[in-house]
């Protein structure tokens, strides 16, 4: 009977998730995949195989009051069934954070769950999320290993001076400090690079993760060397809802001259700021792109801008550029975006072909750019799901 693992990417509103079987090579074969969506309101699972061919779907009415343990419940069921001949020996997760110490994917238990929830309060929308997935699918299969695997642990490769804030030091000893996210996505997209385009992988690139949340990430010869989120992933760019980086004493001034509240601020800084405060009418960027609203446009000036100018400063903690590589639901999919970034960073030497780049083509910089302009598609899933092949196979 062969193997087969499920890796799961639990946020919020929604979970992302991947079925694989292992093959004989011992590696993992993606069987389907889905999305469980709005979480808390409405929610929905898809679950579909690569060819697109709907497997299984579910529709809940309005209001129902699902939490995760129930719809994990649902879906683990089903994979369980699918799987069929292969035996679900373990299941993976996304976690947004490990902290300072956790820098590798760990095997679950009772007192790595402890420290990861302490691990809650610097990733407060993120990390219960991920952990209540962990505790229910405990729940439902208790016997079956679960692979905690940190959004933070690509970054630790990073030279200190780049995880330092100029706070006094024992802010630092405490925690304070800058630890970056999307790392499994970086991960997946620099072991994807060394296979497609060597040398460039070997260089000085510049990852762009452009989705509802967004980053860009250094890296040199595929290790993350500077990254724009920092203590928590409201830093950097701007995004979907969370501003990204601001003036410290903007905050001070909310709370001070305004008397907002905490949870106001939180509020205002993780929901209601990026595309939709700029815009004022959506966090979603196809639909500003169709808008014409002038408010639209500002929104998309600011986004383009903001992430050529962090792009900038990347480059000089690289000490230069030799590619940039889109990555997630906008640079794997908005042509017009990726132009109006790269056309900021033409100084760089970067120079677009407008056929490939609307075509979406695994290259779109002109054959005499200086800079190598690719799109990647991420998959965090399978990442998740090799790391915990990886951890099972080095257990056994
Ligand atoms: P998440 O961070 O939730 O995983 P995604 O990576 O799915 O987010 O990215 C979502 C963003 O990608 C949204 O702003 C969406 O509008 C944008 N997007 C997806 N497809 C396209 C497209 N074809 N053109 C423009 N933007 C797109």
């Amino acid at each position: 009977m062969t193997r087969g693992i499920v890796a799961l990417n639990a946020g919020s509103s929604s979970i992302k998730f991947g079925a694989y079987r292992i093959d004989s090579d011992g590696s993992p074969v993606h069987v389907a995949g889905g999305k469980i969506e709005k979480i808390g309101l409405s929610p929905s699972l898809l679950v579909r195989t690569d060819g697109g061919d709907v497997l299984l779907e579910r529709q809940w009415p309005d209001g129902a009051n699902l939490e995760h343990e129930q719809l994990l419940g649902e879906f683990i069921e089903w994979a369980i069934g699918h799987l069929g001949e292969h035996r679900l020996v373990a299941v993976g997760h996304r976690v947004v954070h490990g902290g300072a110490r956790f820098i590798e994917p760990m095997l679950v238990d009772d007192a790595l769950l402890g420290e990861l929830g302490r691990l809650s309060a610097l990733a407060p929308l993120h990390q219960p999320h991920n952990l209540a997935a962990i505790r229910a699918i405990a729940r439902i299969l208790p016997d079956i290993p679960q692979v905690a695997c940190f959004d933070t642990a690509f970054h630790a490769t990073r030279p200190e001076v780049a995880t330092r804030f100029a706070l006094p030091r024992r802010f630092h000893e405490q925690g304070i400090r800058r630890y970056g996210f999307h790392g499994l996505s970086y991960e997946y997209v620099a072991r994807h690079l060394a296979v497609i385009d060597p040398v460039l992988a070997g260089g000085r690139v510049i990852v762009a993760h452009l989705g509802n949340g967004a980053s860009l990430c250094a890296m040199h010869c595929g290790k993350s060397v500077d990254t724009t989120m920092g203590f928590t992933a409201l830093d950097g760019l701007m995004m979907g809802t969370r501003s990204g980086s601001l003036d410290p004493g903007v905050v001070l001034h909310l709370i001070r001259q305004m008397g907002m509240r905490a949870e106001e601020v939180e509020a205002l800084l993780y929901h209601q700021s990026g595309l939709l405060g700029v815009s004022g009418l959506s966090s979603d960027m196809r639909t500003l792109e169709q808008s014409g609203a002038p408010e639209a446009e500002d929104a998309m000036v600011l986004f383009a801008w903001r992430a050529a100018r962090e792009a900038g400063g990347l480059v000089s903690s690289l000490g230069g550029l030799d590619g940039i590589v889109f990555t997630a639901g906008i640079g794997e999919n908005d042509a017009a975006m990726r132009a109006r970034i790269c056309k900021g960073m033409a100084w760089a030497g970067i120079a677009i072909d407008a056929d490939a780049n609307a075509a979406n083509a695994d290259v779109i910089s002109t054959p005499d750019s200086r800079v190598t302009v690719r799109v990647v598609p991420t998959d965090e899933e399978r990442m998740i799901a090799l790391h915990t092949l990886a951890l099972l196979e080095r257990g056994a």
